[in-house]
């Protein structure tokens, strides 16, 4: 099916028991609060379980997925884009060093945060056994500040209207959260160009980055939704639960999976409060 029918979301997947959703955000919210009121609810939580509450266990594919916690910086669901910045906009995460080994080179130690880093080494390890090339790491995790010296070098060799297509504003951008990141094969040429894709890397990737937990976040004719042309080196961290839904359900954008409306050009009132 072209692009004009994408496939849609059926009732089941969008509509769950609120009350499933609202304890899986409180869950989320918790995974994100300071460490004092964690310990609070986690007593809270063990009093009703104490008094005959029983835990929910809600499967990905029979309820609503948490939105809510597409808001929030610290999650591995946070929706990224031209027009949903990071909150807090600076938001620093916990990052460790990807390991270099022998079927993934990340020379430049860079990091990401420890879920996303230990998908790259498997998706590296597998990917290497079968045949596609030793991954290279080009980019991981930004921080703020990093972004934010990117994009003022890249106004100063392009002009601010090239710099936006170019570069993502500090606080815009995937690689802040931790779970994006950006990767080649120089053996096979074309690194962070859009001819990577027809590598036997970037092939291998675009086919099988979903089992890790990622997805290629800026497909091949999605800049009306995303805002960004097709990037086949920049791989997203979802989590394998939402990757597989994702892959089988055929989406090809976060905006499309999680409902939000397209984001192709940063918002004037965002623009003048960064
Ligand atoms: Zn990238």
């Amino acid at each position: 099916m072209s692009k004009s029918t994408p496939v849609r979301r059926r009732a089941a997947f969008v509509f769950g028991p609120p009350l499933v959703a609202a304890t899986l955000g409180v869950l989320l919210l918790v995974q994100g609060a300071a460490g004092s009121s964690f310990e609070i609810l986690k007593e809270r939580r063990q009093e009703r379980v104490d008094s005959g509450w029983v835990v929910p266990t809600p499967s990905f594919t029979d309820y609503l997925y948490p939105r809510l916690a597409t808001t929030f910086a610290g999650s591995e669901f946070v929706v990224v884009n031209k027009v949903n910045p990071l909150d807090p906009i600076d938001f620093a995460p916990q990052v460790r060093e990807i390991e270099s080994s022998s079927t993934l080179d990340n020379s430049r130690g860079l990091t990401l945060r420890e879920v996303a880093a230990t998908a790259l080494e498997k998706l590296a390890a597998a990917m290497a056994s079968d045949g596609a090339g030793k991954l290279f790491v080009n980019s991981a995790y930004r921080s703020y500040d990093y972004q934010s010296d990117l994009f003022v070098q890249k106004i100063e060799q392009y002009g601010e209207e090239e710099a936006l297509v170019r570069s993502a504003k500090p606080g815009h951008s995937e690689h802040q959260t931790g779970l994006a990141v950006d990767v080649s094969v120089p053996a096979q040429g074309c690194a962070i160009m859009q001819c990577f894709g027809d590598t036997e890397a970037g092939k291998w990737i675009a086919e099988n980055a979903w089992r890790f937990g990622f997805v290629v976040r800026y497909e091949l004719d999605t800049v009306s939704t995303t805002g960004y042309t097709y990037e086949p080196w920049h791989l997203r961290y979802i989590g394998r639960e939402l990757s597989t839904m994702y892959h089988e359900n055929g989406i090809h954008t976060l905006e499309d999976f999680w409902g939000y409306p397209a984001a192709p050009d940063y918002e004037m009132a965002a623009s003048t409060t960064d």
